[in-house]
């Protein structure tokens, strides 16, 4: 069996959580960074220039930045924004109109996510084995996720997909059953379903878009 690497244990556990396995990694990722970005790269002088450069962050992320609620980093942060923002508009009306922001959590998860991707081609043409037993337990991966992996690993084995159109049909039944749940017509024949059941169309949501939980 080859030898698996510490970084390749991170990875083969994220398949024992309750969501898409990369959807997991790169959620842990993302509060990684705020952590370290709050305490530490707000005052690294690298960091301030790759974040003036990207003219702030995206709608997704600003929207968690303020969620954290960590005042004094942030208005470091945006006052060297603002500070670009006026110089900008001062010197030059057109170059101001071409501000575009390519935030910088969204480049470091992008950056992330090839990291991740590339352990689990590396698995899946040294240890396809280790990878299928852990797959075929865990929920699978959400739709963006797969088509990703399908197009960089290009040649995948039967299991990989076929585990994912049967993972995709339990979804479809667990939908029809809240369905036929929230239909009073059914009378007695409307299922008995658990809390959790009936807020699986969440679960859903998550797993057509993937890395959406807050
Ligand atoms: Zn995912
Ligand atoms: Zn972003």
């Amino acid at each position: 069996m080859p030898e698996l690497h510490m970084k390749d244990y991170t990875v083969l556990e994220a398949f024992s959580r309750d969501e898409c396995p990369l959807c997991h990694l790169l959620y842990q990722f993302k509060h990684s960074y705020y952590t370290s970005m709050f305490h530490e790269s707000i005052a690294d002088d690298d960091y301030i220039r790759e974040m003036i450069s990207s003219n702030g962050f995206c709608h997704d992320h600003a929207k968690e930045i303020i969620e954290y609620n960590r005042g004094l980093p942030t208005a470091f942060a945006y006052r060297y924004l603002f500070i670009k923002a006026q110089s900008t508009l001062k010197k030059d009306h057109s170059a101001f109109r071409k501000m575009k922001v390519s935030c910088v959590v969204c480049s470091a998860i992008e950056t992330k996510k090839i990291h991740f991707i590339d352990i689990l081609k590396r698995l899946m043409v040294n240890d396809a084995d280790t990878l299928k037993i852990r797959l075929l337990a865990s929920k699978g991966f959400c739709v963006p996720h797969l088509r990703e992996l399908l197009v960089k690993f290009g040649k995948t084995p039967k299991w990989f997909t076929e585990f994912h159109e049967k993972r995709y049909a339990e979804i479809i039944e667990a939908l029809d059953r809240y369905i036929d749940f929230e239909n009073f017509s059914l009378g007695e024949n409307r299922p008995d379903l658990s809390r959790e059941e009936q807020l699986f169309w969440r679960d859903a949501v998550r797993f057509m878009t993937g890395f959406t939980r807050e």
